[in-house]
């Protein structure tokens, strides 16, 4: 990647004086330059709109969608709309992408968008009845696209304008963009917001894919929703989904979920899994560098596994122990993935039951050095002195205290059972000292993994307290026996345990601080989805049970612990959570809104592909995915949560 250090452009010689920029400067071979300015907070909404009113020819929503564009690219990172009209925060990053990797995100982004900028551009020639000097803005879509160097230059033209470098004054224009309708408002709804605790009606006006206004008043929007009587809350973020396809996403998408993300077990590599579904994706994605798939490229050369597909294999990397001397070649895996954008390290210890102490503290040491956090499923659950629960917290908080890694350890319930509060106490206790601790449950008092896992191997009775009969066989419904259990377990597939004790999950959810986190994700067998009944109702059976009829947590409480907690688990790591997790100006439209007397989930043990009741509305970045209880089709607005 050729670096060049920062100069300033001499366009921004005219920036006003009081508008704090900044830019720089990325050259792109020897023929292009790219310029994008920054403008910093003090800039202010007044000084913003000074800037803007020199920019010729581009209106606000071409900007917005510039701006957006380059956001989504990696080129910049916050956009933050705090009000109408907006005062824009921009903080260019990803420099250290390579070339490549920016000239295509930007052809990519530029074909895509190139309908609505010529139709915004003709829009506003024709209001101002006067030709509009020709520059590479004016040509055809199919102009552009017939010549990627001529995209380009739209892109660089866009950014130089924004610059200022053409000035032409369009006060007028930029009256009217200020008054322009909003696309979406959310009206008469209780809206909720965990982090300020906003607890009222309000209506929340949505522009661009953001939460631009939450207000007592109504502003004028092109699609006016009236959600009287409802809940309108953040969209849930579920931290632990092995659901991460289009048919699961649907499921999640009606329990309210908007972001998606598989850290437990993570992916490796992890580049392919975003580029697969970047663009095609019903709510946001994002994954972990996976520990057991680097293991297992290391140890049997395979890294075809995605995700949780990993812990289904057989191979050396579930039982062979990597020598000590060999050990850096497993952090430079991590390492890579991590480069790649993983979220953190997700680990599976109890699946490799191999890897050694000294190879989970590496493994920390590594996310320590690019300040992430590690997702750990402990090495041990259960109620064995020696290997159990509370012996598998002892591990990885030492790990944590010793090289400064943040932690959180994923569903505490299925690990403690009914030693659960002993593993709060000590998570709790890491935390009162200063360590970054954090963790999760799923709202079940069963789990489910796969079978032929090492989860199972001899002496799991003992280890987690059941028999056969507490295993149910997921594609047919029936309890094992020892001789199903060694039948099936040959053959492979998911399994649900019965194993966690009532009431475990309400010791969880009174400690304030632990999430809820669904674990799910089914198996799709002939297009038939297979598995736990948390992959499709985990978040309703928060609001519908726990809140409601149990009365066990509140319902701002239920709402915190899947919005506002799990991004900020994520903020230090991808600091754009910050704009997820809450109802405000200048958060992302992800939101959920529903009913608070009648939201239950439906999926059971026996029928657990059902669609959570009572999910009226999802909107992800600015776009319905379910209206009216029903999924919207043919959008794709999810977006990539990735660290940086
Ligand atoms: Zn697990």
């Amino acid at each position: 990647m050729p670096k060049e250090p920062l100069k300033r452009p001499p366009e921004l010689e005219h920036t006003p004086a009081n508008c704090h920029a900044r830019e720089m400067l990325a050259r792109v071979g020897d023929k292009w330059s790219v310029y994008v300015i920054h403008v910093l907070g003090d800039a202010g909404t007044l000084r913003f709109n000074e800037l803007r009113s020199r920019v010729a020819g581009i209106s606000q929503r071409m900007l917005t969608v510039t701006l957006r564009g380059m956001e989504r690219d990696g080129l910049v990172t916050r956009t933050v709309y705090p009000e109408v009209p907006p005062r824009v925060e921009y903080a260019l990053t990803k420099l250290g992408a390579t070339l490549r990797q920016l000239v295509r995100g930007l052809v990519q982004w530029s074909e895509a968008h190139l309908k609505e900028v010529d139709a915004a551009r003709a829009a506003y020639d024709a209001r101002n009845r006067k030709p509009v000097k020709p520059t590479s803005l004016g040509r055809s879509a199919a102009q552009l696209r017939a010549r990627p160097a001529r995209v380009f230059a739209f892109v660089l033209a866009a950014a130089t304008l924004f610059t200022g470098a053409a000035w032409q004054s369009v006060d007028a224009q930029v009256a009217r963009t200020t008054s322009a309708p909003l696309d979406v408002v959310l009206v008469g709804g209780r809206v909720m917001d965990p982090e300020t605790n906003l607890d009222a009606v309000r209506a929340v006006g949505i522009k661009g894919g953001r939460i631009v206004s939450v207000t007592s008043g109504v502003p004028a929007a092109r699609d006016t929703v009236d959600v009287r009587g409802l809940v309108v809350a953040p969209g849930f973020i579920d931290l632990h989904s092995h659901g991460q396809d289009s048919i699961n996403y649907r499921y999640m998408a009606h329990d309210g979920v908007t972001t998606a993300l598989e850290l437990e077990l993570g992916s490796y590599p992890v580049a392919p899994w975003y580029a697969k579904r970047e663009g095609k994706s019903l709510i946001n994605f994002g994954v972990s560098a996976s520990h057991p798939g680097a293991r297992r490229a290391m140890l049997d050369g395979d890294s075809t596994a995605e995700g949780a597909d990993v812990i289904s294999a057989t191979g050396a990397f579930v039982r062979s122990p990597i020598d000590p001397t060999r050990l850096p070649q497993l952090e430079r895996r991590l390492d890579a993935a991590l480069n790649e954008g993983a979220l953190g390290i997700g680990m599976g210890i109890n699946y490799t039951p191999a890897a050694t102490r000294e190879e989970i503290l590496r493994a920390f040491g590594v996310a320590a050095r690019h300040h992430v956090p590690v997702f750990v499923h402990l090495r041990s659950g259960g109620l064995l002195e020696n290997a159990g629960g509370v012996a598998g917290v002892q591990e990885v908080i030492a790990d944590a205290a010793a090289t400064g890694a943040s932690l959180h350890v994923v569903h505490v319930t299925s690990m403690g059972l009914s030693a659960t509060p002993v593993l709060l106490d000590l998570i709790e206790g890491a935390r009162a000292r200063g360590l970054d601790v954090t963790t999760e449950a799923y709202p079940y008092t069963a789990g489910a993994t796969f079978l032929q896992s090492a989860i199972f191997d001899p002496g799991f009775q003992e280890r987690q307290g059941i028999d056969y009969k507490d295993i149910l066989w997921a594609s047919t419904g029936e309890r094992l026996t020892a001789e199903s259990f060694e039948r099936y377990r040959k053959q492979g597939g998911l399994a649900i345990i019965f194993s966690i004790p009532e009431g475990a999950a309400d010791q969880a959810y009174r400690d304030p601080h632990v999430m809820v986190a669904s674990d799910g994700g089914f198996q799709i067998q002939n297009g038939k989805p297979i598995g736990h009944p948390r992959s499709a109702g985990t978040h309703a059976r928060i609001l519908g049970r726990f809140v409601r009829e149990r009365g066990v947590i509140s319902l701002m409480d239920g709402v915190r612990k899947m919005t506002l907690l799990p991004a900020r688990r994520l903020e230090r790591v991808d600091p754009d959570m910050k704009r997820k997790g809450r109802v405000q100006a200048g958060a992302d439209a992800d939101l959920v809104v529903f009913d608070p007397a009648r939201v239950i989930d439906r999926a059971t043990f026996e029928q657990p592909a059902q669609y959570s009741d009572g999910i009226v509305h999802v909107l992800v970045n600015g776009t319905f995915v379910v209206r009216g209880s029903n999924l919207v089709p043919g959008v794709a607005p999810g977006r990539p949560v990735r660290g940086h």
